[in-house]
């Protein structure tokens, strides 16, 4: 997802700081310091292309994880990379073009310390009868944002980067967010909340630039 206000890091952003404590790429590269780190960081992890729609493959029902493994986790790793690199405050595996149930998310303010999050096989278990409204916007639908009525409160359940079960309350841009990217493990796109007319001249417009894209 992108978000209304962008939420840019800094160019020289600590990329250590973005990794978890333990496991995948954090885990291998425990013990080398911050420059090292940074330098195999970088040679390992990788900015992956962003499905842009209407391509058809971001219609596509996610499948479920087995486990979480280091494969796994260094599909997590490259995902938070191209979500940063966009930049954008949310992203589903299906964006980069990996049909399975998994989520990357950084709410961080400008300028404050990343916070990475990792979602896998999210449920959503209760939610508010309360709905709030927000402009919404989906590094998959670039250029583009458009109020989104959804619960302003819900309860998921979720795999962490460890895949440790977790269960927590999501409220505001969190909320608004983890529904945003859990549409996409269904093939669903903010676009597709909006009236026939407004989401066809969306794609519209959108086809129409990536064919001026591919022209030039
Ligand atoms: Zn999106």
């Amino acid at each position: 997802m992108r978000g209304t206000d962008s939420r840019r890091l800094p160019a020289e952003y600590n990329k250590s700081a973005t990794l978890p404590q333990t496991g995948g790429a954090a885990g291998v590269a425990a013990g080398l310091d911050a420059r090292r780190l940074s330098e195999y960081l970088n040679s390992i992890m990788a900015v992956r292309d962003i499905l842009i729609a209407p391509d058809p493959r971001l219609k596509t029902v996610s499948e479920p994880v087995d486990r979480v493994d280091d494969e796994l986790r260094a599909l997590m790793d490259d995902m938070l990379e191209t979500m940063y690199a966009a930049p954008g405050i949310g992203l589903a595996a299906i964006q980069i073009g990996v049909p399975v149930r998994v989520i990357v998310m950084d709410l961080a303010h400008d300028g404050d310390a990343p916070e990475p999050r990792f979602f896998v096989n999210p449920e959503i278990l209760d939610q508010s009868d309360t709905l709030t409204s927000y402009a919404e916007g989906c590094l998959s639908v670039p250029e583009f944002y458009e109020d989104v009525e959804r619960p302003d409160t819900v309860r998921v359940r979720y795999l962490d980067y460890d895949g440790n079960p977790r269960e927590e309350e999501a409220r505001d841009l969190f909320a608004v967010c983890i529904q945003h990217e859990m549409d996409h493990l269904e093939g669903v796109l903010f676009v597709d909340h909006l009236s026939r007319l407004k989401r066809a001249s969306i794609l519209k417009k959108l086809q129409k630039s990536r064919r001026l894209a591919t022209a030039g």
